[in-house]
Formats: structure tokens, C-alpha cells, sequence
């Protein structure tokens, strides 16, 4: 197990933006279950490349429900419904949660490690999830988009 270091708040690379992924090798692959070994270790709930160093358009994302984990390579929102808010943390902004309103329902379009393209509708957690990690890949934090920090009291 390869897991990669997560960058933190400060460093300049979570505000730059990511690149689309063209090519679907082995590199990818490996890079995808580095990032999943990282995310579950560090007990989060998603992970943009991004966030270990690495200006590509991937996020792994695991809402910890029965539908387990995805992987979306080059995701794109084509369309979204509603709107909702809720508590959100970010293993690159450690001990702190805000509360940030998204779209309820999106639909998304993207690739799977080979390189296939997928649409997918989502909602609930996974919905805000792979919303939160897009940001990331834009060089967005919640911390620029919520609405106020959430202290545990
Ligand atoms: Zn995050």
C-alpha cells in the first residue's frame, strides 16, 4: 500500500487548477488506488488528486453507504436540481467543518480508468461529495464557498 502525503490549507497547489486526464495507463491505475489507500486511512469521505500533489482531474469518492467507493476521472456537472445544505470537512483543512450549500441533484459525465465514458445522476452525500471534490480540481476549497464555519462545541 502507496499512500501519498495530503497537502494541507496553504499550500499553492490546492488554488491551482487541474488538467484532464488523457491518458488511461497503468500510472493512472496506480495512482487511483494510492489515492483510494489515502482516503480510507486518513477516514475521509473523498480525495482529488490535487490533494497529494498531483494536477489531475481524479477523485476518488466514498459516500460509506452500500453503493461503496467510485472513481471519476475528468467529471463534468452537465446538469443539476435543487438545492441543500449541509456540514462539510476536507482532509486538506484539517478539524474544521463548514456549512456550504450545493445543488441537490447532479448529473455527471466522465471517464472510468479505461478510459470509458459514463453518466451517472447523483444525489444525497455522493452528490455533494464529488460536487466538493470538482471544486477542488478548480482550485476551490469549501472553506471560499460555505456559507460559515461550523464549530463543535
Ligand atoms: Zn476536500
Amino acid at each position: 500500500m502507496a499512500l501519498r502525503k495530503i497537502r494541507t490549507i496553504g499550500d499553492p497547489i490546492l488554488s491551482r487548477t487541474s488538467y484532464e486526464v488523457k491518458d488511461f495507463n497503468n500510472r493512472l491505475l496506480k495512482i487511483a488506488t494510492d489515492m483510494r489507500d489515502t482516503m480510507y486511512v486518513a477516514k475521509g469521505l473523498g480525495l482529488s488528486a490535487v490533494q497529494v500533489g498531483l494536477r489531475m482531474r481524479i477523485a476518488v469518492v466514498d459516500a460509506r453507504d452500500e453503493k461503496g467507493m467510485y472513481v471519476f476521472v475528468n467529471p463534468e456537472i452537465i446538469n443539476t436540481e435543487g438545492s441543500v445544505g449541509e456540514v462539510e470537512g476536507c482532509l486538506s483543512v484539517p478539524d474544521k467543518q463548514g456549512f456550504v450549500v450545493r445543488p441537490e441533484k447532479i448529473k455527471v459525465r466522465f471517464n472510468d480508468l479505461m478510459g470509458r465514458r459514463g453518466e451517472m445522476e447523483l444525489d444525497g452525500m455522493l452528490a455533494r461529495i464529488l460536487q466538493h471534490e470538482i471544486d477542488h480540481m478548480n482550485g476551490i476549497l469549501y472553506t471560499e464557498v460555505m456559507e460559515y464555519e461550523v464549530k463543535d462545541e
